[in-house]
């Protein structure tokens, strides 16, 4: 039997740079609570994110909720939003008290469908949060100008996005804030890990305090809130990986040639890929079965009867999920193009190290 094909493998970096990395710990001993690290990881973002304003959190999760609170979004309102998203987003705007309306995906990058927007829109609408799946950006120029013409506020889970630029700009300075999860099994990793980027350059500090307890300073507790610390061995493995970044993206980026080059024109496959100017992450490799030979479940069960374990990524749509389908399973039928795309999708394995051979033999058990 091969060696298992997991959607997904982490990248690393050598054990002695992780290991030279943290070594001065040992004389801190300053472990959490924004150290050495956690300053120059933060400082190393600024620039390579290109974006002045940001903070680091325990998770990507936590950093997009706070990331709203700290925008003042937790005082009720609707947000408008995709059901074709990790539950996260929708968690996160659940969590702060407030009400997601969904909205369809396009069906070319399976994004927001902004012109569906404006319909959605009531007077108790607050925010429109986005997701930028599998790191193809949504229309951000269609998105500005809507929220710029009604006062709303604009949040990008940009959990997938990580060095996706448009038009050469880092993605994380459109919309108010976008959130960047550097989870083990993302792009760009540092163990468990966030980072909220923002437009207002007073945020970082209201942001900084709501991950710790709300406290600003030593003797004020300015917010009720909760503990979302990025740690300092996270932060060094931050650092470590970010030496290496566009050298990862690249080696995904030959993975997934190997896999255009072998599904491109094949009837009843669909590679949805991003809109002009937007440069890619190659951080998902999603595969629409429409129409082929095979049904999207049925080329699932042959790999994995190869053990080779790719992903229904995002399956079930949010609105179908258990937690959700009592109130939300009734606007369903408003995103067809999402409902479709979660029926037909697979997100095939794909990660700097995969060899030719493994991208190859997957796609002749997918057309055998
Ligand atoms: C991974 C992911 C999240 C959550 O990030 P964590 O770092 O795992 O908390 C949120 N949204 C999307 C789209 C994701 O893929």
């Amino acid at each position: 039997m091969m060696n298992p094909i997991q959607v997904t493998r982490s990248s690393m970096p050598e054990f002695e740079e992780y290991v030279e990395e943290i070594k001065d710990l040992w004389q801190s001993r300053w472990l959490s609570n924004r150290g050495a690290k956690h300053k120059l990881f933060e400082e190393q973002l600024r620039a390579y994110l290109g974006c002045p304003n940001l903070s680091l959190f325990a998770n990507g999760h936590v950093a997009l909720e706070i990331a709203m609170a700290a925008l003042g979004l937790s005082g009720g309102g609707e947000v408008i939003t995709t059901p074709y998203t990790h539950c996260s987003t929708t968690h996160c705007i659940v969590r702060n008290g407030l009400k997601p309306v969904f909205c369809d995906v396009n069906k070319d990058d399976l994004t927001i469908d902004a012109s569906q927007i404006e319909s959605l829109i009531t007077k108790n609408t607050v925010a429109i949060v986005a997701t930028h799946v599998y790191g193809f950006a949504c229309d951000v120029e269609a998105i500005e100008k809507i929220a710029g013409l009604h006062k709303l506020k604009v949040i990008y889970d940009a959990a997938h996005a990580f060095g996706v630029s448009v038009n050469g700009v880092g993605i994380g300075r459109f919309g108010d804030a976008s959130m960047f999860s550097c989870h083990a099994t993302k792009v760009f990793q540092t163990i468990e890990g966030g980072i909220a980027t923002f437009r207002d350059p007073d945020m970082p500090e209201r942001a900084e305090a709501l991950t710790n307890f709300g406290f600003n300073g030593p003797d004020h507790v300015l917010y009720v809130s909760t503990n979302a610390r990025m740690n300092e061995f996270e932060a060094a493995m931050g650092i470590c990986n970010l030496r290496h970044i566009d050298g990862e993206i690249l080696r995904r980026k030959a993975v997934s040639d190997i896999y255009d080059n072998i599904f491109t024109g094949i009837e009843g496959i669909t590679l949805p890929k991003p809109r002009d100017g937007v440069s890619r992450n190659y951080s998902f490799y999603p595969v629409l079965f429409d129409g082929f030979r095979k049904s999207r479940d049925e080329v699932m069960e042959i790999l994995l009867q190869e053990q080779i374990f790719p992903r229904k990524y995002f399956w079930p749509l949010v609105t179908e999920l258990e937690c959700y389908a009592d109130r939300y399973s009734d606007t369903v039928s408003r995103t067809p193009v999402a409902k479709r795309a979660a029926e037909s999708v697979l997100a095939l394995p794909l990660y700097a190290d995969m060899s030719v051979e493994d991208a190859e033999r997957i796609c002749n058990i997918i057309l055998g």
